[in-house]
């Protein structure tokens, strides 16, 4: 997929929503018999709620995860039958809101399940809310003793509990002890309240043998391309690719250096490329190629140009990012030829290793200034 677009487009991000698609079914396979649900929330990781809400709703997915009413909002005018929890819970006086809007609250502590009770009991209408059980992330969510105290209150007749959910810690990581101790505390919080649906595994919890995905399984990361497994290959289809148009290429002779600070210096006589993309289009400037990253190897950011691996040399800039391209191709290391900065070799979690970050830090990072093109279905 060479050139980028015509000749004024910088940088495009290309959407692939048929391997979204792709993706949602994997998941979707792996989970069965229990259900799966899309986690949209910070505009669909980056990628735009309306296109991937259409694309997942066309596929069969009817329960969706967002963090704020807000985004609850902007989902339900895409899927109006949509059933939306939102994560961050319930704010003082927002309940009537979420009434409104027809969402879901995920309620994290008795104060929350309080509000929606009286809310319902106002409304004289027991509306469905999700509970959200601590098991070891000491973020959102009831303290197991206050599970056990509502299990026995009457505040539970006032409204309908629809979901019973915990979140992992390190469901990534099949030697942290965590996600087992979480799976037994997530059993023992389920025996308050047997007979509520249950759901605790997100992407990586789906992949995984020790980690039931109960009644509804929350897919993220998985869903747009994200390896689930980190350290074995990726089971999921790449739904992002970045690519840059080349604005200048320059030779520099040895000790010439390169960008604010000047804090890379050519070991020897270099050619550099020059792109339009920078940190204002949150490529995070901790990729940048300097001095001390190339003598500690510290990974620093890459394009690969024609197929060559072009690392980054100075900070990333506001606007731009200077690649050494000396090894690329001459052919494709020229002015108005395309450097991939997310695709190929440079997967999501590759860019965000080289960014020392993550790749969902990657995908809710992506610019407004990129052309957007979606391609595929919906
Ligand atoms: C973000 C989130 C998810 C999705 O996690 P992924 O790792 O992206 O699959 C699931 N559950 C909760 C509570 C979340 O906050």
């Amino acid at each position: 997929m060479a050139g980028g677009g015509s000749g004024t487009i910088p940088a495009t991000l290309t959407i692939d929503l048929g391997a979204l698609a792709a993706n949602w079914r994997l998941l979707r396979d792996r989970a069965a018999p229990a259900g799966c649900a899309a986690v949209v929330k910070a505009d669909a990781y980056g990628l735009g709620t309306a296109p991937v809400v259409r694309t997942l709703w066309a596929e069969g997915c009817r329960t969706f995860f967002v963090a704020h009413l807000s985004e609850a909002v902007r989902l339900k005018a895409e899927a109006p039958e949509a059933v939306v929890y939102v994560l961050n819970g319930l704010l003082p006086g927002a309940a009537s809101a979420f009434v409104e809007a027809d969402a879901r609250p995920v309620l994290g502590s008795l104060d929350e399940v309080q509000d929606w009770a009286a809310c319902c009991v106002a409304l004289g209408r027991p509306l469905a809310a999700a509970l959200h059980v601590e098991t070891g992330m000491n973020r959102l969510g009831l303290a197991p003793a206050d599970l056990a105290a509502l299990a026995t209150s009457p505040l539970l007749g006032a409204f309908e509990p629809a979901l019973l959910m915990s979140h992992l810690v390190a469901a990534e990581d099949p030697s942290d002890p965590t996600s087992a101790r979480q799976v037994a505390a997530f059993a023992a919080a389920r025996e308050h309240l047997p007979s509520i649906p249950a759901s605790l595994a997100n992407s990586s919890g789906i992949s995984r043998e020790d980690c039931p995905a109960y009644d509804l399984a929350r897919a993220g990361y998985a869903l747009y391309g994200g390896n689930p497994t980190p350290g074995e290959p990726n089971p999921m289809r790449p739904v992002v690719r970045l690519e840059a148009r080349i604005v200048q290429v320059r030779d520099i002779e040895a000790g010439a250096r390169v960008g604010y600070n000047g804090r890379w210096t050519a070991p020897s006589r270099r050619r550099l490329a020059t792109l339009s993309v920078g940190y204002a289009d949150g490529y995070p400037r901790a990729a940048s190629g300097t001095d001390e990253a190339g003598r500690s190897d510290t990974p620093r950011g890459a394009a690969l140009v024609g197929g060559a691996l072009c690392p980054f040399v100075g900070t990333v800039s506001m606007d731009l990012i200077v690649l050494d391209v000396t090894d690329a191709p001459i052919a494709a290391a020229r002015r108005g030829s395309t450097a991939v900065l997310i695709g190929d070799a440079l997967n999501l979690d590759e860019v965000g290793r080289r960014a020392g970050t993550i790749g969902y830090e990657i995908l809710t990072s992506l610019g407004p200034r990129y052309e957007r093109r979606y391609v595929g279905p919906a």
